[in-house]
């Protein structure tokens, strides 16, 4: 399209006809922060040339912007919400869901008869949009199903509950999630990886000027993210700086969109339930997870809290790749008796209570000499 429209990377950056393509990217970005449901699906028709050059340039124009931040966060974000957004575009699109299905993996297709098309569903959400049946039902090889189903959450997507037979998985059509559903939804972690990777792949080729063309959007995206994780972080009071940085980076990469491993979130939950934050401000934390859910995850915050889990140590949370300091980047955390986070807030706590005392008005009484030595 760039060569056929003549556009070079300066008409994408300043020429007036890739003006409408820089307002879309600006949604593009705005959507990946704030809004759960990814990146709105269009901004105009695509269906006539003009339409498509806005939806492909801007989504250009995205990464370019993304890629000068140099910020993996919010790469990591902005690959969510594109993917999400791809998610949604393939459940609607059974005409065109096996050839992208098959540039990633290999899938089987079987229609089933007695199941009537329903296409074209513009304005639902992602729930219905995974109740509604087209008459598919799509088979994998295990293979390509394990690479993937790790990453995402929720019963259906772990083994022993899969349909599998002679090392190809079937997935069946549920009243609440139908096969092509759940094919788009694999498929969406294949394009969020893909996504990042070139998007990382494109960071290194930033030059200073395009940095320097590009900072007033990556200005904008940058604040708005940092509201976000601000926002995340102010709900539970004002006690946050006293946490670990384990616990700080997963609040941050939560509210980030940036996955978080179980044992994070376990650990997460169990921290907030031990330092007896409210539940509702625990279950905020999740909220910008790629995969929130705020049934499920209200269910599994009420479970650790109700059951008064632990918080792990310091080091099953290395090992778990949940710990974020290496030597020398924390002062508390370097000292040898620090195996558990919570001696690190006691220990800012102590800090705290000791700087109070120093700072608070002495009793003249103590002020005396002799009371002084003594
Ligand atoms: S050393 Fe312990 S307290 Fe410090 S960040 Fe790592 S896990 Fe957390």
């Amino acid at each position: 399209m760039a060569a056929k429209h003549n556009i070079s990377l300066d008409d994408l950056l300043e020429g007036a006809l890739m003006e409408p393509a820089r307002k879309r990217a600006r949604i593009r970005l705005v959507d990946s922060i704030q809004s759960k449901e990814g990146v709105e699906l269009s901004g105009g028709d695509i269906h006539t040339e003009e339409g498509r050059l806005i939806e492909a340039f801007s989504f250009y124009y995205a990464r370019l912007v993304i890629c000068a931040s140099e910020d993996e966060r919010l790469l990591a974000r902005w690959a969510q919400a594109e993917a999400t957004r791809a998610e949604h575009l393939l459940i609607r699109d059974s005409q065109n869901v096996l050839n992208i299905a098959n540039t990633y993996i290999s899938v089987l297709e079987q229609s089933q008869p007695g199941r009537s098309a329903q296409r074209g569903m513009i304005g639902t959400d992602i729930q219905s949009l995974r109740q509604s049946q087209d008459g598919l039902e799509w088979k994998l090889g295990l293979a390509d199903f394990i690479e993937v189903c790790p990453r995402i959450t929720g019963n259906r997507w772990r083994l022993p509950n899969c349909d599998i037979d002679s090392g190809i998985v079937r997935l069946h059509n549920e009243q609440k999630y139908s096969s092509t559903a759940k094919l788009a939804r694999l498929l969406r972690e294949h394009i969020k990886s893909d996504v990042e990777r070139e998007g990382i792949a494109k960071m290194a080729e930033v030059t200073t000027d395009l940095a320097v063309r590009l900072a007033e959007p990556v200005g904008m995206v940058r604040n708005l993210l940092a509201q976000k994780t601000s926002d995340a972080i102010a709900l539970v009071g004002a006690e946050e700086d006293d946490w670990p940085p384990c616990m700080r980076k997963a609040v941050a990469d939560l509210s980030a969109g940036v996955n978080v491993n179980h044992f994070g979130r376990l650990f997460l939950a169990s921290m907030a339930s031990t330092l007896a934050l409210p539940q509702e401000s625990c279950v905020e934390f999740f909220r910008g997870a790629p995969d929130f859910d705020q049934g499920t995850t209200s269910y599994q915050v009420a479970h650790v809290y109700q059951h008064g889990y632990t918080p792990s140590g310091c080091g099953k949370l290395k090992v778990n790749h949940n710990c974020p300091v290496l030597p020398g980047d924390d002062r508390l955390c370097d000292q040898p008796w620090l195996d558990h986070p919570l001696k690190y807030i006691r220990a800012t706590q102590r800090r705290k209570q000791r700087q109070q005392q120093a700072q608070a008005p002495k009793d003249p009484v103590e002020e005396t000499p002799n009371e002084a030595r003594v």
